[in-house]
């Protein structure tokens, strides 16, 4: 048996990002950067007023109260042409700006209009103070956003202010998706007597687009080799095949041989992990095949441990081990035997009003229910001694948001 860190760092290593595609600024949302976002601006472009006020010379309002001349006004948006000489000043809006001559703001409250084009200063102002200089924010040519980068609504917002509307991202990557099992029937269809209604496929396309994947649903293939064989077929030009079922070792679990229909290299692995089973990983054909176990809990943990960094690595994505947190169980756990097991917990919020993992008391893996309720895998090491309450143990979140998996 291998560890689940080395499983990971097998198929890690064995397929690479995607190329890049353009794509317009705001189709750019929950993509992967191809290429780090240039600036094509500086930003402010030009020394800028932060507040409402006037524009003067720091020398002619160090001492206060002091009367100045208004020669002109400048809104955001607009230029004044002139210069502010001794003794005068600009009225100015917040982004208008600073004039030439000007480099200070006396703000709008500390002023009042004294009559025949003056206003009257009563605080001192002070040199750069409520200036905001020309490339405060980002300069051209700054890299403003590094390659990799998963595009959120704040990056957006930054590629638009950079004028930047065309962003290079990684292509999404093809999931082709192949159930497997005489018993399965698709929801809605007629489901006999000893049949089961297949999750694993709805749940793996809905994961796959939650991972930033395009999937493509084969359907279910029975348990017969020409049928498996055929039905992978659909997964030719894919960059990735993920299966469920079928990767054991009894007389009907037919994936592998289905598989082996086309040109195959494949690894079988025994990883030491709960839930789970054999795993399966190689290529057919040239594409990255991943087998996943039938039991729909075990198929839905193994995606969020195998599928999902295989999708990051081929959007070139390094999400930095965001959702790995450490939080102190809830409730006592007993020693765990040599698989590293991952149980299907809760957060809670404790009776001191601090964060907290609550295992469910029952870790069946055929569970759908506790699945889909639980926040949070909770990671027992292998050899783990009993944990009681309060003891801090490292916790996989499930991520949340809008793509929520
Ligand atoms: P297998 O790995 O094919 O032996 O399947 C293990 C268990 O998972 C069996 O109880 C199957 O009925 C169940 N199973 C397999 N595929 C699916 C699926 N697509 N949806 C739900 N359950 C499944
Ligand atoms: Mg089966």
């Amino acid at each position: 048996m291998i560890t689940v860190e080395e499983a990971q760092a097998r198929m890690g290593a064995d397929v690479r990002p995607l190329p890049g595609e353009v794509v317009p600024l705001m189709d750019a949302f929950g993509r992967v950067l191809a290429e780090p976002v240039v600036a094509r601006r500086t930003q402010p472009p030009f020394a800028a007023s932060a507040m409402d006020g006037y524009a003067a010379r720091a020398v002619d309002v160090a001492a206060v109260p002091t009367t100045l001349r208004v020669v002109g006004t400048v809104p955001a948006g607009a230029t004044f042409e002139g210069r502010v000489g001794s003794g005068e000043c600009v009225r100015i809006f917040t982004g208008a700006p600073v004039p030439d001559g000007a480099d200070a703001i006396v703000i709008q409250e500390d002023t009042e209009p004294a009559g025949d084009g003056t206003v009257l200063v009563r605080e001192t102002a002070v040199a750069g103070r409520y200036v905001r200089p020309a490339g405060l924010d980002f300069a051209t040519g700054d890299a403003v956003l590094p390659a990799g980068r998963l595009v959120g609504a704040r990056d957006l917002g930054l590629a638009a202010a950079a004028n930047v509307p065309w962003l290079s991202v990684r292509r999404r990557p093809r999931v082709a998706i192949l159930s497997t099992g005489n018993e399965i029937a698709m929801p809605g269809d007629p489901v006999g007597p000893s049949q089961i209604v297949s999750s694993n496929g709805p749940a793996l396309v809905a994961f796959v687009i939650a991972s930033g994947g395009q999937p493509i649903h084969l359907g279910n293939a029975p348990d017969d080799v020409d049928a498996i064989g055929r039905l992978v077929e659909g997964a030719m030009g894919a960059d990735l095949l993920v299966t469920t079922g079928g990767v054991s070792v009894g007389e009907h679990d037919l994936v592998r041989p289905g598989l082996a229909r086309h040109d195959l290299s494949l690894d079988f692995w025994k990883v030491a992990m709960r839930p789970g089973k054999p795993l399966m990983f190689g290529r057919m054909a040239g594409v990255p095949v991943l087998g996943l176990p039938g039991n729909p809990v075990s198929c839905l943990v193994c995606a969020m441990l195998f599928l999902r960094p295989l999708i990051d690595a081929l959007l070139g994505l390094d999400r930095g081990g965001d959702g790995e947190v450490r939080l102190p169980l809830a409730a006592p756990v007993p020693a765990n035997d040599r698989r590293q097991d991952y149980l299907r917990a809760r957060i809670v919020i404790d009776p001191s009003g601090a964060t907290a993992v609550e295992p469910f008391s029952r870790q069946d893996s055929s569970m759908m229910a506790r699945l889909a309720a639980a926040d949070a895998l909770v990671v027992r090491p292998p050899n783990a001694p009993a944990a009681p309450a309060g003891t801090p143990v490292p916790v996989l979140r499930f991520p949340v948001g809008h793509l929520r998996v």
